[in-house]
């Protein structure tokens, strides 16, 4: 059976988040062939709706209103729940995304509807849809189904791939929703700077443990991520130890990433780090202590003094980058 699905575009500072067009692919396989509605909450957003159809939406609905120019789990449900009541799908797909995370197991438990969620992989399509979601942080997967009702899923950004960007046209039409009786109002949001990729969805992620030494010595990682268009992350030991800030670390209490390629730099390798990264494409660990443990997920190794390997490999990327 055909089905509809409402696909949550997500977006910050000006532009929509990769894992909006991967929920879009993932919401083509749930639909079996039937209808992708890409949805956007916000104070302006109409303009984003032309590339959620070129990656996929078969149209958009937009909500607009000054109450949703940040988000808040209250104005978000109540926009969010006014188009699934004009629309009563059959299938939902937020990213697993901050905001996909708060608001998803509100909008299910308002629709009394189950939620998997952190979705990495689809197998089969429309009423035949799996999903694939990581357990006990990333060592085993278990394959899901909903015996009933609403495909509701949250996917996890850089694992399930977008559709290609094709010259498409689609409907964007608006909705107009009274957003009333907020609990929260957000009057000023003050960010930490962060320049450059999102370490969350960057391809590339360079990540600093303990082993690095000082703030001074991130300068290094600084500069190989940004050769190639990448992040920089870290493990608990090098935040605790204030080389560097609390948003760049990856682990159990930190962020959980899937790049193309994660270089591990004087990170031992706990447990708990590696629940933010083991699900990596391909991990370079360089570290000195051959017995590390990082070194039993790692695809390449590098036993050394990351002061000279990392030198050496940003020397190397520049003659090819
Ligand atoms: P260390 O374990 O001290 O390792 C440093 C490594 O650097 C060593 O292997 C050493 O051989 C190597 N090294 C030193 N000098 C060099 C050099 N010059 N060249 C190359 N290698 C060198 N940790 C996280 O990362 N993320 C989390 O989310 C997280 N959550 C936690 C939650 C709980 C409840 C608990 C209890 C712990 C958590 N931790 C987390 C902490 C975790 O257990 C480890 O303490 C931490 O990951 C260690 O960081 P590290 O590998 O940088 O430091």
């Amino acid at each position: 059976m055909a089905k509809k699905v409402l696909v949550l575009g997500e977006t910050r500072e000006g532009s929509l988040r990769n894992v909006s067009f991967e929920a879009i692919a993932a919401a083509k396989k749930i639909s079996g062939g039937g209808e992708v509605v890409g949805v956007l909450l916000g104070d302006s957003v109409a303009d984003f709706g032309a590339e959620l159809i070129a990656y996929g939406a078969d149209r958009v609905i937009t909500v607009e209103h000054p109450h949703l120019k940040s988000y808040t789990s209250d104005g978000y449900g109540q926009a969010f729940m006014a188009v699934v009541e004009q629309e009563s799908p059959e299938g939902l797909v937020f990213g697993h995304t901050a905001v996909g995370k708060d608001l998803a197991p509100k909008i299910a438990s308002k629709l009394q509807a189950g939620l998997i969620s952190d979705v990495t992989d689809i197998e089969g399509e429309g009423a035949d849809a799996v999903f694939i979601r990581p357990i006990f942080s990333g060592k085993a997967f278990e394959k899901v189904k909903l015996k009933e009702g609403i495909d509701f899923i949250t996917v996890r950004a850089n694992n399930i791939a977008p559709l290609e960007k094709q010259e498409r046209s689609g409907d964007v039409s608006s909705l107009s929703v009274d957003i009333t009786n907020l609990r929260t109002i957000i009057k000023n949001v003050v960010r930490k700077s962060a320049e450059g990729v999102d370490l969350s969805e960057a391809k590339v992620i360079v990540a600093g443990g303990r082993g690095v030494k000082s703030a001074d010595g991130f300068e290094q990682l600084h500069e190989l991520a940004n050769l190639l268009g990448g992040a920089v992350g870290a493990s608990r030991g090098a935040c605790d130890a204030d080389y560097c800030d609390y948003s760049l670390q990856i682990g159990q209490t930190g962020k959980v990433v899937t790049p193309d390629l994660y270089i591990a730099a004087g990170i031992s390798g706990a447990i708990q780090h590696m629940a933010g990264m083991s699900n990596s494409k391909v991990i370079v660990a360089i570290n000195k202590d051959p017995e590390a443990n990082i070194f039993k997920v790692a695809d390449y190794g590098i036993v050394g003094d990351l002061f000279e390997v990392i030198p050496m490999l940003t020397e190397e990327f520049k003659k090819v980058m």
